[in-house]
């Protein structure tokens, strides 16, 4: 079990909690680089078929002996699943979509090896609140990975979160309960991940900077985005990733959720976050501290080092991931984001500001676009509209429960419906 006690936070503006463990916030009596945790650490996988989840099945591969998977989980790619099943063997596999009758016969089939199959959501929250797991990622896409990342944290959990939709939908709750049974959250988005090792002390930040590679469509003529097809969204220039958070860096609303995400995590107002376009995507973000100095994260990019960071941390050590070449130019550069070409962006700051039922509302809101635009029902340049019509009509609540934030969540998904229904 992790043990590791999180301190309280050090934030800005008082409400906001958040149960982060800064780097240098290891247990009294503990050196940094030991933890009072089982070894080897144990570790469940949530959505091990994903871009994510496949990354981290290599990372706990490549540290046997300190690391050893524990439980995973897939919603469909059943073929893929029982390939992983066999090769990395879990002690359980947990296949999330209990209805189809796919899964059914999953189910039916003999292991060859020890592990255990079990379908359900239900099935794998108990799984990953048993003692056989210290450490749960996240990789699950979408609000569909709230309730386990809220399970873990309330079973004292380290939550390696790769799923920022937990914290944009219900970032309040989250580190509630991360607070209350002394759960540490580790970040393993690679921006808040370069936050989480730059950040010496909240009190003494200007700001942050999240660093945005722009999309696939950055350079394209403003006049010509709405024309832009699947494909075209789907090409991005530096990261291979699932299809969703694609879109949602074509649109920029990936870094409209991470400034969302970077809010709750450092307990950072919106005011002293900024968003620079880095087309190289080596400087993973940046905090400016009152003195003007900048300090920074670089690598190549490659989600293993912050997964293995998120599994490993608070020790570092040898990792598969491409490492800079210091032999070889590279010119890194920034420059502003122009907010014309992304309108999405101005949507996570408002929700940063706004609190409440607002992440829920505009993830749903785009969780549900982004499957009509990946249906071709509508253009990408519509995904950033529905979801400012969706966020500015809905019904407020400042300090909702979780039942109203999936109420809000249901609400903005068929608002979408009906927004894309009414330019028919
Ligand atoms: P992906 O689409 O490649 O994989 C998603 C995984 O979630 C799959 O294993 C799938 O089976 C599972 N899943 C899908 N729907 C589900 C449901 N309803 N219930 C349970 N499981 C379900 O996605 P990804 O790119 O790996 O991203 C996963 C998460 O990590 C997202 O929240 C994303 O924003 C975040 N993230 C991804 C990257 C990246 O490089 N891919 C980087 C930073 C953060
Ligand atoms: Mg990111």
């Amino acid at each position: 079990m992790v043990t590791s006690a999180a301190k309280p936070p050090k934030t800005q503006h008082g409400s906001s909690v958040s149960s982060i463990v800064y780097p240098d916030d290891h247990p009294a009596d503990t050196e940094p680089g030991e933890l009072r945790v089982s070894v080897p650490r144990k570790v469940a996988i949530l959505g091990s078929t994903g871009s994510i989840g496949k990354s981290a099945l290599e990372v706990v591969k490549s540290h046997a002996g300190s690391l050893e998977l524990s439980c995973i989980s897939c919603h469909r790619q059943l073929d893929l699943f029982e390939q992983q099943c066999r090769e990395y063997r879990p002690r359980i596999a947990v296949v999330t979509d209990e209805c189809n009758p796919k899964t059914h016969r999953w189910l039916s089939q003999s292991s060859p090896e020890s592990w255990h199959r079990a379908a359900g959501e239900e099935a794998l929250i108990q799984a990953i609140t048993g003692p056989e797991v210290d450490v749960v990622v996240a990789a699950i896409v979408g609000v569909a990975g709230l309730r386990s990342s809220l399970a873990a944290v309330e079973h004292g959990k380290r939550l390696a979160l790769a799923n920022k939709e937990s914290l944009v939908v219900a970032g309040e709750l989250l580190l509630a309960a991360a607070k209350k049974s002394c759960a540490e959250i580790i970040p393993v988005d690679s921006e808040h991940c370069a936050i989480f090792q730059a950040l010496e002390s909240v009190e003494l930040v200007d700001r942050i900077i999240l660093t945005a590679s722009g999309g696939p469509l950055r350079d394209w003529p403003l006049e010509q985005l709405e024309k832009a097809t699947i494909a075209d969204a789907l090409a991005h220039p530096t990261w291979s990733m699932g299809r969703k958070i694609t879109v949602d860096s074509a649109t920029m609303m990936n870094k409209a959720l991470e400034v969302i995400e970077a809010h709750w995590l450092f307990g950072i107002p919106a005011e002293q976050i900024q968003v620079v376009i880095h087309p190289q995507s080596i400087i993973h973000s940046m905090v400016e501290y009152r003195d003007g100095s900048v300090i920074a994260q670089l690598s190549p990019p490659d989600m293993k080092l912050p997964i293995q960071y998120a599994l490993t941390y608070p020790t570092r050590t040898q990792a598969t991931a491409k490492r800079m070449d210091w032999n070889s130019p590279q010119a890194l550069t920034w420059y502003p984001v122009d907010p014309q070409r992304y309108p999405a962006l101005e949507l996570g700051f408002e929700v940063a500001r706004r609190r409440g039922t607002c992440g829920a509302v505009l993830n749903a809101a785009n969780e549900a676009a982004v499957e009509l635009f990946l249906q071709s029902k509508i253009r990408l340049t519509d995904i950033a509209k529905a979801c400012r019509s969706v966020l500015h009509h809905h019904n407020f609540a400042s300090n909702p429960s979780l039942e109203e934030l999936l109420e809000q969540d249901l609400w903005a998904r068929q608002e979408v419906m009906r927004w894309n229904n009414s330019l028919c």
